[in-house]
């Protein structure tokens, strides 16, 4: 085949959709009748045929979701009796064609058409569009976002992206973003931050911000309301899309499903993605595999727990903004203690301050203490069966790899007990995830550890103070 055929041949190919086309209206006018045609079909336009895809043209939104919801299904099986390549029809809103269509009516002088008036019933999608995305808090900016080493790739990258929305000059420097570390530690506030620059810096750009259970609702909702349609375009028509807390979608198929055809169409279009979890894409259980890899794709940056250092800084900029004086002693001690999140941690200044409000006068570090007993002794108690295990194997002197053998020699055997007694007493770990944590044992092999360290510790004093001291270790 000579090269300059092609562009003759994709004439022909438009030629020949435009002649299947006709047939499929014509069709579908014989089945719903002249007047609802004429209300609600005579404007359709044939924008392009992408693939398997179609895309119809619409002059308003309304029409567009009457459309979506009465005649899609129909238009798109019609269309397949004629091309069984077609897959999938999208219906757009080109505000332009209402004016051709006018012109078209004076050529043949036909009276003027009928004003629309809304027929009831009609699920408002236009509404929820304006409220489609999650409202941001207004306190989550990148000023108010302080950088430590923990954070300082996240929001590195958080910043780039944001910035690259804003930028004449269109570019994606990776997608998707995937955030992602434990509860309390900035994801949101970042996700948020970026919502804001754009908003305030390129209102033009079209923002989504959702939260994976939100997406889920909405997908389930236009699957009711057979507006499915409507749902991939108001996706598929954004500048920059979040998901927020995405592990909330794993297991949940359909939605999957939707969530990676409009991932790969933005994707595809070069429109950012920013996606947030509680874990990386590679541990996200129960997530499809081309779904993970394809969330690995861009830039995946992880938020680590706090140090002590991020921690006091968090503190000073929030105690800065409360206007109180605020003990440094008092600010230490918090940063110290209180190491789960930052949410906690603000959760406790924020205890302090409204106290000192109320009485008028600078906390001491006593009176923190007395306030947040409940707050620090929840943090207290944070230790991991690893950490458990460490210290056990250390305390008597054997092997960390011991804790998982299976040697069941007293030597080995009784510090075994005793770690496993401490995660049941130290952790909020079932029986069975101990067991599962020592080599897979079973959860009766925790019970019978448990109850034999119990009686131990009233008649064997040694082993009593082994694990008294071992406990005061873990916790401290
Ligand atoms: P996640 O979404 O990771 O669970 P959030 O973004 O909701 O966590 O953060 C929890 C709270 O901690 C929010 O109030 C947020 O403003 C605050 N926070 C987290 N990290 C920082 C930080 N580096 N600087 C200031 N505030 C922070
Ligand atoms: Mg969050």
């Amino acid at each position: 085949m000579p090269e300059a055929a092609g562009s003759d041949q994709i004439e022909d190919a438009v030629f020949a959709e435009t002649g299947e086309w006709a047939r499929v209206i014509g069709r579908l006018k014989d089945e719903v009748g002249e007047t609802a045609y004429r209300s609600w079909l005579r404007s359709m336009r044939l924008d392009r045929v992408d693939g398997g895809e179609g895309v119809i043209a619409v002059p308003t939104r309304f029409l567009r979701n009457w459309v979506a919801t009465h005649y899609a299904d129909r238009l798109l099986a019609l269309w397949r009796t004629e091309n069984e390549r077609m897959r999938r029809l999208t219906i757009i809103v080109e505000p332009r064609i209402a004016a051709l269509a006018q012109a078209k009516e004076a050529e043949v002088a036909e009276p003027a058409p009928a004003v629309l008036a809304e027929p009831a019933g009609v699920p408002d999608i236009a509404d929820d569009r304006a409220n489609l995305s999650a409202p941001l808090d207004p306190r989550f900016t990148f000023e108010n976002f302080i950088v430590g080493k923990p954070n300082e790739l996240a929001h590195a990258a958080a910043r780039r992206v944001a910035e690259a929305c804003v930028s004449p000059v269109h570019t994606v420097p990776f997608n998707p973003l995937f955030l992602y570390g434990g509860v309390g530690l900035g994801k949101t506030h970042l996700m948020h931050a970026i919502a804001w620059h754009v908003r305030t810096q390129a209102p033009g750009r079209k923002v989504i911000y959702l939260s994976a259970e939100k997406f889920m609702y909405q997908f389930i909702r236009a699957l009711r309301f057979r507006s499915t349609m409507d749902f991939k375009d108001q996706f598929r028509s954004v500048d920059l899309l979040m998901i927020d807390d995405v592990q909330f979608i794993s297991g949940k198929e359909s939605t999957q499903e939707e969530f990676f055809h409009t991932f790969n169409a933005l994707v595809d279009q070069n429109r950012q993605i920013v996606i947030s979890a509680d874990k990386s894409p590679s541990d996200l259980a129960g997530l499809e595999e081309r779904m993970r890899s394809r969330l690995g794709w861009g830039l995946v940056a992880d938020i680590h727990p706090t140090t002590y250092e991020l921690r006091l800084g968090i503190l000073q900029s929030k105690a800065e903004q409360s206007r109180l004086r605020l003990p440094q002693k008092v600010l230490e001690f918090l940063a110290h203690k209180i190491v789960s999140n930052v949410r906690e941690l603000e959760g406790a200044l924020n205890r302090i301050i409204a106290q000192m409000q109320l009485v008028g006068r600078e906390i001491t570090l006593e009176g923190a203490q007395d306030l947040l007993h409940d707050l620090l002794r929840a943090n207290e108690r944070r230790v991991t069966i690893d950490e458990i295990q460490k210290r056990v194997a250390e305390h008597f002197n054997i092997k960390l790899a011991e804790m998982t053998s299976s040697r069941r020699a007293r030597v080995v055997a009784r510090p075994r007990q005793v770690a496993m007694y401490l995660a049941k007493q130290l952790t909020s770990r079932s029986l069975p995830e101990i067991g599962r944590k020592f080599g897979g044992r079973d959860h009766t092999t925790v019970i019978h550890a448990v109850k034999k360290i119990e009686e131990l510790i009233e008649t064997d004093s040694t082993l009593a103070e082994d694990v008294e001291l071992l406990r005061r270790m873990l916790q401290s």
